[in-house]
């Protein structure tokens, strides 16, 4: 965890803030908002061919994008947890469909290393670790795993359409070293889902089954729609 990870959540609690989805001020998140959050549906993803099976909890839009983002950019650790609740309902649905009772591995979709710096912590990691702690907690037999490594730093995704997009992410990932298991993907955004179906290419070729992907929010792109 970087410092100034800490020091923006050390910078929440002492000066209070704004509800990072609705923007009135009060706490990081708002009851209401929370709520709202809390009651969003968990739903599938349409996706492309190549593309696992992926759950979101909605559009990238509206309060969703705006908690995300404020995560990514601003109030950062203190989101994180409301970020991995969302994602705990993505995985409990996926699950519902996909598993078959195996010991389970949640894989985190790898951000850079210059991200991670920037950010000043690994956020699909951790939401990765708090997912498999609740799961634990509900007596499945799950743990995070960081299973993906980037093999090369792909361009930023911004601003490249879904073609480019696929090919910049083409063996973008590697699986590391571990016994092959059911292996569930946790990311915060599907876009195009180039990553995923990279993240799943080469977890498959590892010999993990893949059951899909659990995510937070959809953007309007993911089904090839501009
Ligand atoms: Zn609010």
């Amino acid at each position: 965890m970087g410092w100034r990870a800490v020091l923006a959540a050390g910078a929440d609690l002492a000066w209070g803030g704004a509800c990072a989805a609705c923007l009135r001020p009060g706490p990081v998140l708002c009851a209401g908002c929370a709520a709202a959050l809390h009651d969003r549906p968990a739903l599938a993803v349409p996706v492309r061919a190549g593309v696992p099976f992926t759950i979101a909890r909605g559009d990238y839009a509206d309060d969703l994008r705006r908690v995300i983002l404020a995560c990514k950019e601003r109030q950062g650790l203190t989101l994180v947890p409301v970020l991995a609740e969302l994602l705990v309902g993505s995985a409990a649905s996926l699950l519902e469909e996909r598993w078959d009772g195996r010991p389970l591995r949640l894989v985190p979709v790898p951000s850079s290393r210059a991200t991670v710096a920037g950010r000043g912590f690994d956020l699909t990691a951790m939401m990765a670790g708090r997912v498999a702690r609740t799961l634990r907690r509900h007596q499945l037999d799950a743990r995070a795993w960081p299973g993906l490594r980037p093999l090369r730093s792909a361009r930023d995704q911004a601003g490249l359409d879904v073609a480019q997009r696929a090919e910049n992410r083409r063996a973008s990932l590697g699986a590391r070293a571990g016994e092959p298991g059911a292996v569930l993907l946790v990311d915060d955004i599907i876009t195009t889902g180039a990553t995923l179906a990279e993240a799943a290419r080469a977890l498959g070729e590892a010999g993990h089954t893949v059951l899909g992907a659990a995510v937070v929010a959809a953007t309007p792109r993911t089904s090839g729609h501009p």
